[in-house]
């Protein structure tokens, strides 16, 4: 865990070697600082997985939990909403009439955020949609919004089960030990070790060097990669088997603290190269692009 004065020496670095990036970062640096603060104040009881429960997970190679057991602190949660709306009335012209309307239905009874929040965590589309609709609010926003605010309950949950995985074989496939989400970026350690990080709950397991972290696919053939010489952190592979790309940071080539979500948002040029290329992301719940 980095330092929230490493954070801002990393978002500073990066303003000054890639300036396009600075209007975003002036928001989202005070998104992370909120977000960080916002997880002190967060009260779960631990989430508890039975022994035998347990065995059988173990052996089937099954995530910990269904992300619809995550539990939300709704209180911290709707405090970080409504500081995050203010935020982006003020930093982020693409949010901020999204964010005006939010925060306005939030003082109304005919908007549950607890409902925005459980709809989120448990992937229902439906309700998204029609809560867009009614809201006249693009569900991009809604959901960008919303899972901001819910993030530091999922990822105090998250930490909370870490233990249960110990022993655990490491996963051929490229979902979340904890939640069974897909890995939105790969990172390489001091030692050249390939891990993943979870797009929903920021878990980060170890995971095989080579091969797709999307599908396993191994094929040399198949699996390809583009670098620029500018970036020597980043790598972005790519797998002509599921078509999927992956950003990889490696750690080795860093002149900064490592905050992945930081990495993640300084890097959409990365992003839009791959798409050029054809291929296609995990389908994150958090996609950024509205934001920029
Ligand atoms: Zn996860
Ligand atoms: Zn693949």
């Amino acid at each position: 865990m980095i330092t929230l004065e490493q954070l801002k020496q990393s978002s500073d670095r990066i303003k000054k070697i890639r300036p396009t990036y600075e209007p975003i970062l002036d928001f989202y640096d005070k998104v992370f600082l909120a977000q960080e603060q916002s997880r002190q104040d967060i009260v779960l009881s631990p989430i508890v997985i039975e022994p035998d429960l347990l065995r059988i997970k173990q052996k089937n190679n099954l995530p910990l939990i269904d992300p619809s057991e995550f539990l939300i602190d709704v209180t911290a949660a709707g405090r970080l909403f409504d500081t995050i709306c203010d935020l982006a009335i003020k930093f982020a012209p693409k949010l901020s009439s999204s964010a005006r309307c939010l925060k306005t239905a939030t003082s109304s009874s005919s908007f549950d955020l607890e409902a925005l929040f459980s709809a989120i965590r448990d992937n229902q589309d439906a309700v998204l949609q029609d809560l867009a609709k009614r809201l006249n609010v693009p569900e991009n926003d809604l959901v960008f919004l919303g899972y901001t605010s819910i993030a530091p309950s999922i990822q105090v949950c998250s930490e909370q089960l870490t233990p249960y995985l110990t022993g655990m074989p490491e996963l051929g496939k490229g979902y979340c030990p904890i939640c069974g989400h897909h890995p939105d970026m790969a990172f390489l350690d001091s030692e050249g070790k390939r891990h993943l990080k979870c797009c929903f709950c920021a878990h980060e397991w170890a995971t095989k060097r080579i091969g797709c972290a999307f599908c396993g696919n191994n094929d040399p053939e198949l699996q390809h990669y583009f670098f620029t010489d500018e970036e020597k952190e980043y790598r972005v592979n790519l797998c002509d088997h599921c078509h999927h790309y992956i950003k990889v940071v490696d750690l080795r080539q860093m002149d900064r603290a490592f905050y992945p979500r930081l990495e993640q948002i300084t890097t959409l040029h990365l992003d839009i190269k791959a798409r050029e290329k054809g291929y296609i992301d995990s389908g994150a719940l958090t996609n950024e692009d509205s934001i920029e």
